[in-house]
């Protein structure tokens, strides 16, 4: 951080602040402590009679690989909100949720992702701007080796296993490729 956000100084510290016991950007100019904290991101395993949906990514990292449609959540908006509307911009599909499915931590770039299952109503998608294509798969043909990331093959693997669709599950991943 270079410039306060607050007063537009130059004048930026980390240090710890009083009464703190971690080290914050803090302006010298206004005292503005600048907190940092993970971010959530929201999305859906989009499910259509005995299929689920998923988006092959457009963009940087892993473009090209499949993934289950998910991103930041906008301020303003509920998890489920913000979910479906994930869904809505990577795939074209509207979805309902049924349910939160798994939360798990990406810690090394501070992100908390919260995963819903959801239900299309009709099998109408499209690929969005950051998506290259999207398809419907049955549980048998989730291309595993094609998967975006690890947290990916761990949402997947327990909706393969999660025959009763009642737990909620619960890691944490480091993305290394
Ligand atoms: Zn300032």
């Amino acid at each position: 951080m270079n410039f306060c956000s607050h007063c537009g100084a130059a004048d930026i510290a980390f240090r710890t602040p009083e009464g703190d016991s971690r080290e914050r950007h803090v302006c010298a100019n206004c005292n503005s402590i600048h907190y940092q904290n993970p971010k959530i991101v929201v999305g859906c395993i989009p499910v259509f009679e005995d299929k689920i949906l998923l988006s092959k990514r457009d963009i940087q990292p892993r473009k090209g690989f499949w993934n289950i449609p998910a991103g930041f959540m906008e301020n303003g908006e509920t998890v489920e909100q913000g979910a479906i509307r994930e869904v809505r911009e990577e795939t074209g599909a509207k979805v309902e949720i049924v349910r939160l499915f798994a939360i798990f931590n990406i810690v090394h770039v501070n992100q908390v992702y919260m995963i819903f299952l959801a239900k299309m109503s009709e099998p109408i998608f499209a690929a969005g701007d950051e998506t290259s294509d999207v398809a419907l798969f049955k549980l048998n043909e989730i291309p595993f080796s094609e998967l975006a990331f690890e947290s990916n093959k761990f949402v997947l693997n327990k909706y393969l296993e999660d025959s009763n669709l009642s737990s909620i599950h619960i890691g944490s991943y480091n993305h290394t490729f």
